[in-house]
């Protein structure tokens, strides 16, 4: 992202501002407004936009589709399709949770899908994506707020459809409710249908490779825990985000492509969701030492039967780097970590800009 504060970061922010005042939803009222500079690149060529934060997700990490199964199975589909956060779009036909009388998800109503397409309109009108992609039946119908159309999902999925002088693209919800009508494996070539449809308005985007990245972060942490037994979940991404800062610094670029953001107590690295980690190193068992701050440490009946670090090659220039990391900062309290990521040159840039401009930058990915 180009963190210069230009006349697109000033409009996006008076939005969010817009947003967080908005009381128009009642159930919604004291619910987390999503979005913020996490959802994505102001100038990006495609806009995803999903229905309404999850309460175990989005809702929680602020992060659009991000914490919760719907998040983990869109990302996942992402990196299929070699598309990641830093350059696309990511928001949802209405900003809050809407919750059912248990407290549960609900399917926002016609009038909460309403109330927020003026805020939706303004995405677009800010972001002018090339091609907006909708997540399942509410995008569609608040899309509608801007502009009419009879677009039936069943029947227009994965067409290119014109719409607001930009290409449509609907697409089902990754969530698992939607998956009985179209399956994962179909909605992987959905997104690679995405992918080409990319190619073809000459990207700006890079393709990276998914399937390298996605290990390599998971491999990654399997090496630092083949190093140590136990390390904080804070400290894990800012130890992460030490070990991508030196390989820019030594090897000249990052080790993965993974989305770091800046966020209240430093980097974050969304690739990092304890979830997603749990899933990669089934080993990894979790303590509570506080109210945030949580314990990753090995547990398994046979410590070598998941190891990746046993499966693949780790670079030794990267073996290197990583012990290097470990050695200088492996010991280091949470506290002192987060001083030493702040004095790197990324977090530095970050903190000079919100200082200067007297904005608040977080959630924004940082620039290596
Ligand atoms: N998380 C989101 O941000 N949107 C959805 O539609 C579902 C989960």
């Amino acid at each position: 992202m180009n963190l210069s504060y230009d006349q697109v970061g000033a409009e996006f922010d008076s939005l969010i501002k817009g947003v967080l005042a908005c009381t128009k939803c009642s159930r919604m009222c004291d619910s987390q407004r999503v979005l913020n500079r996490s959802s994505g690149h102001l100038n990006a060529d495609i806009m995803f936009i999903g229905e309404a934060p999850g309460r175990l997700g989005a809702d929680g990490t602020g992060i659009p589709f991000h914490g919760d199964k719907s998040g983990h199975n869109f990302e996942e589909l992402l990196q299929f399709a070699g598309l990641n956060r830093a350059n696309i779009f990511v928001t949802n036909a209405v900003l809050c949770n809407p919750k059912d009388a248990n407290g549960n998800n609900a399917t926002p109503t016609q009038t909460e899908i309403k109330n927020c397409s003026e805020f939706l309109k303004k995405q677009i009108d800010i972001v002018k994506p090339k091609i907006i992609i909708t997540l399942g039946a509410s995008p569609l119908s608040a899309l509608k707020s801007l502009t009419p159309h009879n677009i039936v999902l069943r029947d227009s999925v994965r067409t290119k459809i014109n719409l607001l002088n930009r290409i449509l693209i609907p697409l089902y919800h990754p969530g698992q409710r939607a998956m009985i009508s179209r399956s994962f494996a179909n909605q992987r070539s959905d997104y690679q249908f995405i992918a080409d449809q990319l190619k073809q308005i000459g990207r700006t985007t890079k393709v990276l490779n998914p399937s390298k990245s996605q290990l390599s972060v998971a491999l990654i942490v399997d090496y630092l825990f083949s190093k140590k037994s136990s390390f904080t979940y804070f400290a894990l991404h800012k130890l992460f985000y030490l070990i991508e800062y030196k390989s820019v610094q030594q090897l000249g670029s990052r080790l993965t492509n993974s989305y770091i953001i800046r966020q209240k107590d430093g980097p974050y690295c969304t690739e990092l969701h304890l979830f997603k980690l749990q899933k990669a190193l089934p080993y990894l068992k979790t303590k509570n030492l506080s109210k945030t701050n949580i314990l990753l440490f090995k547990f398994s009946r046979n410590l070598f039967e998941d190891r990746l670090i046993d499966q693949y090659e780790i670079d030794e220039k990267v073996i290197e780097l990583i012990d290097s990391v470990l050695k200088e900062h492996g010991e280091k309290s949470n506290a002192a970590l987060k001083r030493t990521v702040y004095f790197t040159r990324p977090m530095r840039n970050i903190l000079k800009l919100e200082l200067t401009d007297q904005i608040n930058l977080y959630n924004t990915a940082i620039e290596f």
